[in-house]
């Protein structure tokens, strides 16, 4: 049954949205879920609701929380993913580089491990280092693909090019996870926090 333009049998106000509606299955009457939340009864039926909203209430709870919790996760793996490859590369740098360029990948690994402890700890800049530093791993990848095509080397055109694919990926993951912000706003050192 449409419940949408009906009115709500508890507050007698439409009902304007179909996800605030609910219907009790005895009688088929239509109210707003918050309505029934606070009568706690079915106004017609008199059928007990409060041990079905409260466990409906702890559903909602536990997928929120799965959802934070798989958010973490994304993060972090997406956080170490970049440091094992940029580990791999300072390691291969180690073989051709002097100790100026060698500093700079250095630096690259404390930077991401940074960013890595600012996620863990639910610290929201920690996403601009990581965004930061995959596009400069971008960038970098970019240059191998350029740099493999001028002297003939096939092997680093094609992994310059899965490189770049692969982080731009990521870069679009840790920007647009609504699950990484879900994450992020649950810490209470978060902006969110402060309005309430
Ligand atoms: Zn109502
Ligand atoms: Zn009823």
């Amino acid at each position: 049954m449409q419940l949408v333009g009906t009115s709500c049998n508890l507050c007698a106000q439409p009902i304007r949205f179909a996800p605030d509606a609910g219907q009790c299955p005895e009688c088929e009457i239509g109210f707003h879920i918050s309505c029934l939340e606070q009568a706690g009864l079915c106004p017609k039926c008199s059928r007990n609701y409060e041990e079905a909203l409260r466990a409906l209430a702890s559903e909602r709870a536990n997928a929120a929380a799965a959802e934070i919790e798989l958010g973490r996760r994304m993060i972090l793996a997406c956080g170490l993913t970049l440091l094992v490859l940029q580990l791999a590369i300072a390691a291969v740098s180690c073989l051709v580089l002097e100790a100026g360029g060698l500093m700079l990948e250095v630096g690259r690994i404390v930077f991401l491990g940074g960013a890595i402890v600012g996620l863990y700890n639910g610290l929201r800049w920690a996403r601009r280092w990581l965004q930061f530093a995959t596009l400069f791993a971008a960038l970098v990848s970019l240059r191998m693909t350029a740099i493999g095509s001028q002297n003939g080397v096939p092997l680093f055109v094609y992994l310059g090019v899965l490189l770049l694919v692969g982080y731009c990926a990521v870069f679009s993951y840790i920007t647009f996870s609504g699950k990484v912000s879900r994450y992020l706003d649950s810490w209470p050192s978060s902006g969110a926090q402060i309005h309430t």
